[in-house]
C-alpha cells in the first residue's frame, strides 16, 4: 500500500498551541499535543523550530493555523494579530525548515475541515461562522476558499450592521456585527437591555449591575427559566440571524456551518426557518460544526497537502 503524505500541523492561538502529524485524509498519525504559545515572537519561531526537528524524518510538510489573515502565497500574516505576541505577524516561517511551510488563516482552515471531513462534507458551496469571543467566517466557494485580494477575505465579524454609531467595539469602531452577537455581543446586549428591561429589576440578576452580567450569567438564566435572560438570548439571536441572512444572499451557499465556543448555543433550527423565510436565495441548511477544536489543524494540513 501507498504511503499516504503527512502533515505536521499547528494550530496556534492566544495561550496554548496544539500539534500532531496528520495525514492526507485527515487521520491522526500521532496523538495531539498541547503546548503553551511562548510570550515572544523569537520563542514561538524557536518553538515551531524544536518541534519541526523532531518530526522531521516523517513529515512531508508543516501547516499551520493561525489568527489574523495569511498573505495569498500562505507563507506568512500580513494582518496585526492582537493574541499573540508583537512581531509574531513578521516571522519569516519558510526559515523554520528547508520542508514548505504553509500557513492559513484559522478561520479558513476550520471550514475546509467541515468541507473535507465534518458537517458540510462534499457540499462545494459553504459558509461557516465561528462564534467566539469575536466572530470569524470562511467561504469555500465551488471548492474551493475565498481569499480576497490580499487573503485578509470574510472579515465578517468586522461588517457593520447599523448606520447610527450604536455600540462601540473593542476594535474601536462602532456597530460591527462581532460585539452584537459574539460572545461579547451577548455581554454587550444583557447589559443594554437591563438598563429598560422590567424582566431584569426582578428577576434573577436585580442584585447585578448591568456592565458586571457575564456570557455565563444569561445561558445559566435561561436554563433557569429567567426571563430577563431569555429576552437577551433572543435577542442575540436575532442580532446572529441579521448577519447570517445577509452572508447567505451574498455567498448562496448550500449550507452554513455555526463553529466556536458560543456556536453551540446557536438555535439552528430557529435560525435556518428564518433564513429561508428571508432569504432571496434559498434554500440553505444551517448545521453545528462537527470537527471540533481540531478543525485547525486538519484544515491547515488538509489543505497544505494539496501542494505536495
Ligand atoms: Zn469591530
Amino acid at each position: 500500500m501507498d504511503t499516504l503524505k503527512r502533515a505536521l500541523s499547528f494550530d496556534i492561538g492566544g495561550t496554548k498551541t496544539n500539534y500532531a502529524v496528520i495525514d492526507e485524509e485527515g487521520n491522526f498519525i500521532t496523538k495531539k499535543i498541547k503546548v503553551p504559545t511562548p510570550d515572544s515572537a523569537e520563542k514561538i519561531f524557536e518553538m515551531f523550530k524544536s518541534i519541526i526537528e523532531e518530526n522531521y524524518s516523517s513529515i512531508d510538510i508543516v501547516t499551520i493555523s493561525t489568527a489574523g489573515a495569511v498573505n495569498l502565497e500562505n507563507t506568512g500574516v500580513c494582518s496585526s494579530t492582537p493574541n499573540l505576541p508583537s512581531g509574531y505577524p513578521e516571522l519569516e516561517f519558510s526559515k523554520l525548515t528547508d520542508k514548505k511551510v504553509f500557513i492559513e488563516n484559522d478561520a479558513n482552515c476550520a471550514v475546509w475541515a467541515e468541507y473535507k471531513c465534518g458537517a458540510a462534507k462534499g457540499c462545494n458551496n459553504t459558509l461557516i461562522i465561528t462564534l467566539g469571543t469575536g466572530i470569524g467566517g470562511g467561504v469555500i466557494s465551488n471548492g474551493e476558499p475565498v481569499r480576497g485580494y490580499t487573503g485578509a477575505a470574510l472579515e465578517v465579524g468586522s461588517m457593520k450592521i447599523f448606520a447610527d454609531k450604536r455600540q462601540k467595539c473593542t476594535c474601536g469602531r462602532y456597530d460591527c456585527w462581532e460585539s452584537y452577537a459574539s460572545g461579547t455581543g451577548l455581554k454587550n446586549t444583557a447589559a443594554a437591555m437591563a438598563k429598560t428591561s422590567p424582566e431584569y429589576k426582578t428577576g434573577l440578576y436585580k442584585d447585578k449591575l448591568p456592565e458586571e452580567l457575564t456570557t455565563y450569567d444569561i445561558t445559566d438564566g435561561v436554563q433557569k427559566g429567567d426571563m430577563f435572560s431569555i429576552q437577551v438570548f433572543n435577542q442575540w439571536q436575532e442580532y446572529i440571524f441579521v448577519g447570517l441572512v445577509s452572508l447567505v444572499d451574498i455567498f448562496n451557499p448550500e449550507v452554513v456551518v455555526i463553529s466556536g465556543g458560543m456556536g453551540k448555543f446557536a438555535n439552528i433550527e430557529m435560525l435556518e426557518e428564518k433564513i429561508n423565510k428571508e432569504s432571496v436565495v434559498a434554500p440553505v441548511k444551517i448545521r453545528h460544526a462537527e470537527m471540533g477544536n481540531d478543525s485547525g489543524m486538519i484544515g491547515a494540513a488538509l489543505l497544505g497537502l494539496r501542494f505536495i
